[in-house]
């Protein structure tokens, strides 16, 4: 027996309010009794971010699509669009390079790589982590690893690459550990705040100073002249 529905407040009808229809990438569009409603769930919808999507859930948007929501977000057109829960996932290795490598023009490919991966909001890679041999010569490339690339898009909406950051760096070092390595280090410029390095777990465990990364006897290839960096590793 189906409930009493209530009546709209706009219209006076059994109100309506349902997922229409979903496209991908992110795309949406809500069935409604009436003009007035659908009015009031677009405004709750872009007020509301995350209640927005627990709200989409209880639609059956999880159901429709196979896929999690994260948040409804502006497209930045004005455009209420769906941010998916990120996942991370495999990519070839010429994808990972094509997709680093014009964040690096300035640095050559270090060589040795050791694994990597994508991470994806719904079915577009947002960004992707490539791990390697330390470039710094005294770490023993048999039980040290370096996250030697990390880039996530800047060209989509802002929200999109949330916290993939943090989450690439999480996976690298579980990956590293699977791997049988013994520890995993990155480095950032001393001027760059870590941030996602610190929501990963990671700390600064040593600060190199810039000179020593650009002596003209020992150029290293993969450093930016002068500049001082700090090293990061994951809590034990
Ligand atoms: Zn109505």
């Amino acid at each position: 027996m189906a409930l009493p529905q209530e009546a709209c407040p706009y219209c006076g009808e059994a109100e309506l309010i349902e997922i229409l229809e979903v496209w991908p990438p992110r795309d949406f569009q809500l069935d409604t009794c009436c003009h007035g409603v659908h009015e009031a769930a677009v405004q709750f919808l872009s007020e509301n971010p995350r209640a927005a999507a627990q709200w989409l859930r209880a639609k059956g948007l999880e159901g429709l699509t196979g896929r999690r929501v994260r948040r409804v977000i502006d497209d930045g057109s004005g455009q209420l669009v769906l941010d998916w829960r990120l996942t991370i996932a495999p990519v070839s290795f010429s994808t990972a390079k094509n997709f680093v490598a014009p964040h690096h023009r300035h640095c050559p490919a270090p060589a040795g790589w050791r694994f990597w991966t994508g991470i994806f909001n719904g079915d577009e890679l947002i960004g992707c982590v490539m791990v390697g041999r330390p470039v710094a010569r005294a770490l023993d490339p048999a039980r040290v690893v370096e996250v030697n690339r990390l880039c996530v898009r800047t060209d989509i909406a802002p929200e999109l690459p949330w916290n993939a950051c943090s989450q690439l760096y999480g996976w690298a070092a579980r990956e590293a550990r699977k791997r049988g390595f013994q520890r995993i280090i990155t480095y950032t410029l001393e001027s760059e705040s870590g941030v996602s390095l610190k929501a990963a777990g990671w700390t600064i465990e040593h600060k190199v100073k810039g000179r020593s990364w650009d002596t003209p006897s020992r150029r290293l290839p993969n450093a930016s002249p002068g500049l001082n960096k700090n090293r990061w590793t994951p809590e034990s």
